[in-house]
């Protein structure tokens, strides 16, 4: 693809620019609840140091709208990440400025810095010229390493990548693209896709991408609601989207004319609400007036999970129920069961909400590829270019 990697760059002794995504979840104390994200980037920001690089580490944090707003500092980031690596991280006082290129300049071999929020200036997002232009200016190599922010066009994503000549991705990235990548190429058979979640319009993009690739299609989480009531089911307070059951019964059509197996819900755990106690089975065509399908039901979760046993490829995305919940997270937890249990086959979660679930279940290391990417993992294999990867092609 004419992408290089960290490997095939040049960078010792020289200022290496990382995009890292360390946009991790804070407690209300403000410190670091979740450090998975930081730990996935250690194996590239260690080879940077071990190559005698000089590490300037760039990342956003939260929704700071564009100010410097002290909630959203990446100072519990860079402490955790000095303890993780044993070595000092240098955060620097503002994204760019006098303050940002002092740290940067007096940086030596193997040292690492930390720039401060990059949105704490409107111009990150905004992708603007000017600030590109300032974070061009502390890199002689730049590589992205931030997946889950590639489909967006922002500064230091696409626009510094204009403002420096040598360049390519990390070991996360090269990761992400190696294994979705695979998904979209030649793979063993039978190829099965889980997809679920909370709508048919996140989703539907990845639906019709994948429809000329996958031998089976299994539906759940809310998504399944518009395709049952699509088929003339009865959903009572299920959430469905109305405006999207000409969209489902299209797709329907087109997965039964390219002879493509999908399989829909039989069975569902409805209750009044999400914060129901407890669930009971029903019908997933039948679902009473008075209650909303928050899960698959066990007939369902044995079918899919049957299905994936035979697979040879099988990718994830969106939970089966609203997992969130006790009562509403056994469709979700045995199909994360049923995907771990599938060790011959080639298993690829994303999407933020699926991730976490398997997260939960504790099988993480039983499944081939964990994607960082929540949307970008969904625009890649839409087919879609990244922005983020583009910009790096030679
Ligand atoms: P991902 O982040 O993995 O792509 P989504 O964001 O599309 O997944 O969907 C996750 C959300 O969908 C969860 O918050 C979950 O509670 C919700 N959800 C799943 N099934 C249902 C359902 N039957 N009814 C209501 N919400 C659901
Ligand atoms: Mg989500």
């Amino acid at each position: 693809m004419g992408i290089k990697t960290i490997s095939e760059l040049d960078i010792a002794g020289r200022r290496l620019f990382i995009r890292v995504d360390f946009n991790v979840p804070l407690t209300p104390e403000g410190k670091v609840s979740d450090d998975t994200r930081i730990r996935e980037s250690l194996p590239t920001i260690k080879l940077a140091i071990e190559k005698g690089a000089r590490v300037v580490l760039a990342s956003h944090l939260g929704r700071p709208k564009g100010k410097v707003d002290k909630k959203y500092t990446l100072e519990p980031v860079a402490s955790r990440l000095a303890e993780l690596l044993g070595a000092d991280v240098t955060l620097t006082d503002e994204p760019v400025g006098d303050g940002a290129r002092k740290v940067v300049n007096d940086l030596h071999g193997g040292q690492v810095a930390l720039l401060e929020n990059l949105r704490f200036s409107p111009a990150e997002e905004a992708n603007e010229e000017a600030f590109s232009r300032a974070l061009a200016s502390y890199a002689d190599v730049y590589v992205n390493d931030a997946f889950g922010t590639a489909h967006r066009a922002h500064a230091s994503t696409v626009g510094m990548t204009k403002f420096v000549s040598e360049k390519g991705i990390g070991l996360l990235m090269e990761r992400e693209v190696k294994f979705l990548g695979k998904l979209l190429g030649d793979v063993e058979r039978p190829f099965v896709a889980i997809i679920g979640g909370a709508k048919v319009s996140d989703k539907i993009g990845v639906l019709d991408n994948l429809l000329g690739r996958v031998d089976q299609v299994l539906i759940g989480g809310a998504m399944a609601n518009t395709f049952l009531k699509a088929k003339g089911g009865k959903l009572g307070r299920s959430l469905v989207e109305d405006d999207k059951l000409a969209l489902a019964r299209a797709f329907l059509k087109k997965a039964a004319e390219a002879n493509i197996d999908v399989l829909l819900p039989r069975d569902a755990v409805a209750a009044a609400g999400t914060k129901s106690e407890s669930g009971r089975v029903v019908q997933a065509m039948a679902v009473p007036e008075d209650l909303a399908a928050l899960d698959i039901g066990p007939e369902t979760a044995r079918g899919f999970a049957d299905a994936i046993a035979r697979a040879k490829t099988i990718f994830w995305n969106g939970p089966m129920g609203v997992f969130e919940s006790e009562p509403f997270a056994a469709g979700t937890l045995a199909i994360a069961q049923a995907v771990a249990a599938a060790t011959g086959a080639l298993s690829v979660v994303g999407g933020g909400d699926s991730v976490a679930a398997v997260h939960k279940s504790g099988l993480a290391d039983k499944i081939t590829h964990i994607s960082t990417g929540g949307g970008a993992s969904l625009e890649f294999l839409e087919g879609k270019k990244l922005p983020g990867l583009a910009a790096l092609e030679s």
